[in-house]
């Protein structure tokens, strides 16, 4: 017979026992989720502000995105792309009328997806801009976050991320994170073919650019005739309000790249974005998955992006952004425990008046827990908070009180 869970020691033990120790977990054991709510194996309820780093953003298990994934999963799963499916045709025609692309290229998780516009920027600059072979440069920006693969740590300025797991793969030119000198430096190098970005540092602590960076990168790209690469696997899918949080500067990337709630949280779909001149570069064997582009994802993607767009979640980021940061705005008033709060519709974090190895954003994160609300502190002291997007006014509230009663109550 298989073992089943009955307490949330016993998962933790398993998990300590049997599992790799790549993550450091809050101590809490989840074993079903509806909309905002999760629930531990105890039966506690919890509001989750983290919504699996935005890869909930339609809440969990969306009765629309479950029925689509049973119904596909009894008709067929996977071909491979030996063969043509049913289902790909469609949700290529779906993503790419949605976000105004020619083309689409499915993968799995967010790192493939990167790891896939690496390889497109890079044949783009051989095969369209005549870099000289094996001399492509990508310029990435400090502070990144787009995954963990060797290729993609070899642009992270994150010591965690690297430490031990070089060599590291060459090509990429780091420089500041929204600084417009910097860029313009960089992208004059006849050998970029492409700059690397995301429209908000996620992963970092939800670092927003300076208003107007955005719109800079995205001239000079074009100035220098260099692609301009854009990971909103973090902030795309109405995360910040917008379907796309380069859509707050009407920016359009030449490589969009997508993942997390493209599939509402159910399975890894990913997605490269672009148009014909770029995509084709790429030719049959050069690049590929046996899961991307499977049935499966394809119908499941459909359905997360019309559930979006159905129940109007960008417009419901948005304004329940403001909501969330004007009571942060108040708490700190009231607070010295936090010092800012910044972010863009639902994407959010507050920044704790400690340094990152006091254990204060830990512990208030416990203490947040324990009243109820699950989130995680990034690099120490920053707490990221990011709800499902089909979170209430009344909800967003709620979460508000949870914080702020255990930031006036929070003693070291
Ligand atoms: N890019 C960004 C901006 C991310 O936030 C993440 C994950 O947090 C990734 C890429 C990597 O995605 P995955 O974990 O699905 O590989």
């Amino acid at each position: 017979m298989i073992e089943t869970i009955n307490s949330s020691q016993q998962a933790i033990l398993l998990e300590d026992k049997y599992g790799a120790h790549n993550y450091h977990p809050l101590p809490v054991v989840l074993c079903k989720g509806e909309g905002v709510f999760v629930w531990d194996v105890e039966g506690k309820r919890y509001y989750d502000s983290l919504s699996a780093y935005s890869a909930v953003n339609q809440g969990h298990c969306h009765p629309r995105i479950i029925n689509a994934m049973i119904n596909q999963a009894k008709e067929l799963t996977l071909t491979s792309r030996a063969f043509y499916n049913d289902k790909l045709g469609l949700a290529e025609k779906y993503i790419c009328e949605t976000f105004g692309y020619q083309k689409a290229l499915f993968m799995n998780s967010g790192a493939e997806a990167n790891e896939t516009a690496i390889k497109l920027a890079r044949k783009w600059g051989y095969t369209k801009k005549g870099i000289p072979d094996n001399q492509a440069v990508i310029v990435a920006a400090k502070k990144n976050f787009h995954g963990r693969t060797t290729a993609i740590i070899s642009a992270s300025t994150d010591t965690d991320s690297r430490k031990g797991f070089g060599p590291f793969m060459p090509g990429f030119e780091i420089i500041d994170y929204d600084n417009v000198e910097a860029l313009a430096t960089a992208l004059a190098n006849p050998n970029v073919c492409a700059l690397w970005i995301e429209p908000i540092q996620g992963e970092a602590g939800v670092f927003v650019p300076a208003e107007g960076y955005l719109k800079a990168a995205e001239k000079l790209c074009r100035q220098h005739n260099v692609l301009l690469m854009m990971d909103e696997i973090q902030t795309g899918i109405a995360r910040t309000g917008k379907m796309l949080a380069s859509d707050h500067e009407d920016v359009r990337a030449d490589l969009l790249i997508l993942g997390k709630a493209l599939s509402g949280g159910t399975m890894p779909v990913s997605c490269v974005l672009a148009d014909d001149d770029i995509m084709l570069v790429i030719k049959p064997g050069e690049h590929g998955s046996t899961f991307g582009g499977n049935p499966l994802a394809a119908a499941v993607c459909i359905e997360a992006l019309q559930v979006i767009k159905d129940e109007k979640l960008a417009e419901n980021a948005e304004r329940l952004g403001i909501v969330f940061r004007e009571r942060m705005q108040a708490l700190i008033r009231k607070s010295s425990l936090i010092t800012l709060v910044r972010g863009k519709g639902l994407l959010n974090a507050i920044v704790i008046n400690d340094t990152p190895e006091s254990g204060t954003a830990w512990n208030l994160c416990v203490e947040f827990m324990k009243h109820g609300l699950l989130a995680k502190p990034t690099h120490g002291n920053i707490i990221r908070l990011a709800p499902p997007l089909v979170i209430t006014e009344e909800q967003i509230h709620e979460c508000c009180d949870i914080i702020e009663r255990c930031v006036l109550n929070f003693r070291k």
